[in-house]
């Protein structure tokens, strides 16, 4: 057996990010930005209102208050998108609302609610003295040309969307979103709703590893369900590899009579067999189909997607230009403790988090046999419970953190 560390350090190591390309700012959230982005423009581009009021000189509202109003002429009125072609001239003020230009003259607004427009619309009486920039937002105010506004790795979210259309851009250098091939194998394996036959059970780890890309930001690719044939397993692998950045089995990696997957990539790949001192996802395989990072995960439901976890994703997300390869940590308290029996290897429990009054707790989510999916199904983190007797009640443990509520 290999340590967790080595494993790791064998699979990133043989994964390298993805070539950058331009991508629609339409279909870039979650991508990593290539390069860093710098501003080539002001935002805002022209001095504007924060608010709907008047513009004025504020020298004309010297000594305003509510028992002795300044009172202006009114130009006009001005909507966001219109420009006024004067000025505003002592004694003057023009009426705009949030986010109109600022007209040449004015160099401060006052709020409408500290206003009293006169019947006729004429005149404007300001109770309240305004002093120079007064809800102006200048321009240039948030962005100017050369700013870095993005810089190379940010993982763009909706704000970075945001600053990106706000200069004018419509699409981003950033690194592709990873194509990957999934594939499931067994003879015992079939799909859909139909009666199972003797022996048979019905296919969970391509739906859910398929799931798991999706929500890793990859391109799932469903390569199918393949029986135990070695032609029909090395056909499925080379056709992924042909189309898909990486290939991701499962099952058939173990060391059963039929785990035909070991022999077909030894034929077709180059590919590591290791088995990793970790409880569950002991096997794991990886290579290189076709130039192809390629992962034979084991077949037991929970293996597939712990392997998953804690190789392919961390992998896939180097692959896109993430700096961040893992899920992130925290402590929990396990008021119930979590027993185990030392055999050499780092055990994952599947726990379920929750924030307790200042501090993250947990308990067991289920089952934790590495058939038992409803375990993980109800479980939002992996606790990492090292080699020994397990963790006394009331201790704490790092947990691996799947998902919060809300988040
Ligand atoms: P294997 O790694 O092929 O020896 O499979 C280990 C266990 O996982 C066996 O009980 C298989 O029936 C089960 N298994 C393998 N592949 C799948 C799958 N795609 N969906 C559900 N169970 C599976
Ligand atoms: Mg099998």
């Amino acid at each position: 057996m290999i340590t967790l560390e080595e494993a790791r350090a064998r699979v990133l190591g043989g994964c390298a990010p993805l070539a950058p390309r331009p991508r629609a700012l339409a279909d870039a959230r979650g991508l990593v930005v290539a390069a860093d982005v710098a501003a080539t423009e002001l935002i805002p581009p022209f001095p504007n209102s924060a608010v709907d009021g008047f513009a004025v000189r504020a020298a004309d509202t010297a000594g305003a208050g509510r028992d002795r109003p300044a009172s202006l002429a009114v130009l006009g009125t001005l909507a966001a998108g219109q420009a006024h072609e004067g000025e505003v001239g002592p004694g003057q003020a023009l009426r705009i609302m949030t986010g109109a230009p600022l007209p040449a003259g004015a160099d401060a607004m006052v709020m409408v609610e500290d206003s009293r427009l006169s019947p006729d619309g004429e005149r404007v009486d300001l109770a309240a003295e305004a002093h120079p920039g007064d809800h102006v937002r200048p321009a240039g105010d948030d962005v100017h040309p050369g700013d870095l506004v993005v810089p190379a790795g940010t993982v763009l979210g909706p704000a970075h969307l945001g600053v990106l259309s706000s200069l004018g851009l419509v699409d981003v250098e950033a690194f592709p979103r990873a194509r990957v091939g999934v594939v499931s194998t067994g003879d015992e394996l079939v799909e859909g709703s139909g009666p199972l036959g003797p022996g048979q059970i019905r296919d969970s780890n391509r739906r859910t590893l398929l799931a798991l890309l999706d929500e890793s930001g990859c391109q799932p690719v469903d390569l199918g369900l393949i029986p135990d044939d070695e032609a029909r397993i090395a056909a499925a692998f080379e056709a992924g590899a042909a189309t898909c950045d990486a290939l991701i089995s499962s099952g058939g990696v173990s060391m059963g009579e039929f785990d035909f997957v070991k022999r077909v990539l030894d034929r077709v790949g180059e590919i590591n067999w290791m088995q990793v001192a970790i409880k569950p996802a002991k096997p794991l395989a990886f290579g290189a189909v076709g130039g192809k990072p390629t992962f034979g995960l084991p077949g037991n439901p929970v293996s597939s997607m712990v392997s998953f976890e804690l190789f392919a994703r961390p992998a896939l997300r180097k692959m896109m230009g993430h700096r961040v390869w893992d899920r992130p940590r925290v402590t929990a308290v396990a008021p119930d403790g979590l027993r185990r029996r030392p055999d050499g290897r780092l055990q994952f429990f599947r726990v379920a988090v929750r924030w307790a009054e200042g501090g993250f707790e947990m308990a067991s989510a289920g089952g934790q046999g590495s058939h038992q999916l409803t375990g993980m199904a109800a479980a939002n983190g992996l606790a990492v419970v090292p080699d020994g007797d397990g963790v006394a009640p009331g201790e704490r443990v790092e947990v691996v953190l799947l998902s919060l509520p809300g988040l």
